[in-house]
This record gives C-alpha cells, sequence and structure tokens, in this order.
C-alpha cells in the first residue's frame, strides 16, 4: 500500500469513527465538543505514524515509552500532541515527560511521588491520570476503586503534578459487558471531584477503545483512546 492510499484508507475510516462519536453524544444527550479522541498509533511504524499529522491525526497515544520517544523524534516539528496510554517505569520518567501532554496511566503512588519530584525537578508540570482497575480483575493494572479516595490528600499537596481524572481499560469483550466498569469509574470521579473542589479540574475520564468506545461515550468518558478502529487491515 502506498503513502497516499494509506492515508485514502485512514480518512475513510475517520469519517466513520466521527459518525459513530457524534451518534453515541447524541444519544447521550451531551455535547460533541465533550469527547476528545486520542488515536493510538502503537501498532504502527514510525514511518506510517509520520502519514498521520498529514491527515489530520494530531492527538496520538503510545503505550511503550520507549516508542513514544522513537516516534516523537521522528515527528518533531508536526505539533503532534503526545499522550501516554501505557505503563510508566520510573527509570523512564526524565525522558518521558518533556514529550507528553497527558500520561493516562498512574497506575502507583510511587510512580506518582516520582513524576512529582521529576517535574518539580525540571521546573514543569505534568498532566496525568490514575489508572483504576475498575473491572476488579486481579491481573489489571491500576488502583484498586477503594484505594483512590485515600489518595485525595496526596493529590491535593502536589505542586507539578496535576491530576485531571481517570483512566480505566475495560476487559476485552463485548461492549456490554464494559459498562459497569466505566459506570464505576464515573461515579468515583463525580465522587472525588466533589471532594477535590473545583480548582484541580478532577473532570477527565479516559475509557473506551475500538470494542467499547460507544458505550463508553454513552457512560461519561471525555477521552476515548482508539487504534484499531483506525488502522486494522491496513499496512502497518
Ligand atoms: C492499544 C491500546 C488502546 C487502543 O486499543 P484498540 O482496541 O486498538 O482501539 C487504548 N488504550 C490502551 C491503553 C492501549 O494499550
Amino acid at each position: 500500500m502506498t503513502d497516499a492510499e494509506f492515508q485514502t484508507r485512514v480518512r475513510e475510516r475517520m469519517a466513520a469513527v466521527e459518525r459513530r462519536v457524534t451518534a453515541a453524544c447524541d444519544r447521550a444527550g451531551r455535547r460533541r465538543s465533550d469527547v476528545t479522541v486520542v488515536c493510538v498509533s502503537k501498532r504502527l511504524s514510525p514511518e506510517r505514524t509520520a502519514l498521520l499529522p498529514g491527515v489530520g491525526l494530531l492527538m496520538l497515544g503510545e503505550n511503550r515509552p520507549q516508542t513514544l520517544w522513537k516516534k516523537a523524534e521522528a515527528l518533531a516539528g508536526k505539533s503532534v500532541e503526545w499522550h501516554l496510554v501505557g505503563h510508566l517505569q520510573r527509570n523512564k520518567i526524565e525522558k518521558t515527560l518533556p514529550l507528553v501532554a497527558l500520561v493516562h496511566s498512574v497506575d502507583s503512588l510511587r510512580l506518582l511521588e516520582a513524576l512529582e519530584r521529576a517535574a518539580a525537578d525540571a521546573g514543569t508540570t505534568c498532566d496525568v491520570l490514575l489508572e483504576v482497575n475498575a473491572s476488579g480483575e486481579a491481573a489489571k493494572q491500576g488502583f484498586d476503586p477503594k484505594e483512590v479516595e485515600a489518595l485525595l490528600p496526596t493529590i491535593e499537596a502536589l505542586q507539578a503534578v496535576r491530576v485531571r481524572g481517570l483512566m480505566t481499560m475495560a476487559a476485552a469483550g463485548d461492549a456490554e459487558e464494559a459498562r459497569p466498569a466505566f459506570v464505576s469509574l464515573r461515579k468515583l470521579r463525580d465522587k472525588l471531584r466533589r471532594k477535590i473542589g473545583p480548582s484541580h479540574e478532577f473532570g477527565q475520564l479516559s475509557m473506551g477503545m475500538t470494542n467499547d468506545f460507544e458505550v463508553a461515550i454513552e457512560e461519561g468518558a471525555t477521552l476515548v483512546r482508539l487504534g484499531s478502529v483506525y488502522f486494522e487491515g491496513l499496512d502497518a
């Protein structure tokens, strides 16, 4: 597939995604502008990823820090906003911090504290979401929902890190099966937001992937993370 064909196919997929996002917003009585789509480019080569700004995909997510570094370098100057959606090891914080607009996947107190130190040392700020294991599977990464409330004093004391909300990954499978996890994440966000006060802008809910983004939008997602729906079956 040539680069031009790739871009044409991605444009078609983008139009289809847009229709589905808009329809889900309509069903839920939400504004389209309340939902942001992050395009997860993790399965694409750096060369293919570099074609995305040309079709208007400028908010890109990667799940591995090293790949994000490499692609950020390859796409330097293309005004891409990078999101890290996967696990961040503490020894990769320093190099990742200056590249990303949002870390979706802070999954431990140790990581949160290490980010705070690194951002403070660098004289910058860092926007993050806390990853919550909302579907209750033992093997999953993320905070137990019951742990998160106890983090409030820590969150309020942060100077350089700004916790903007919550993220979850639903179990793979049927979209309807994911709905209860999305509902519980939204309720947790609402509860924490009430306690933490408006100045913290603790409003973001990153939930929904290719298999379940419409349900996630119906249940309040403000960020959906979509990969396969754009790229499945195209040359990576
Ligand atoms: C891969 C990935 C996605 C995108 O998944 P698709 O099912 O391909 O849309 C979203 N979030 C995270 C954390 C991922 O690792």
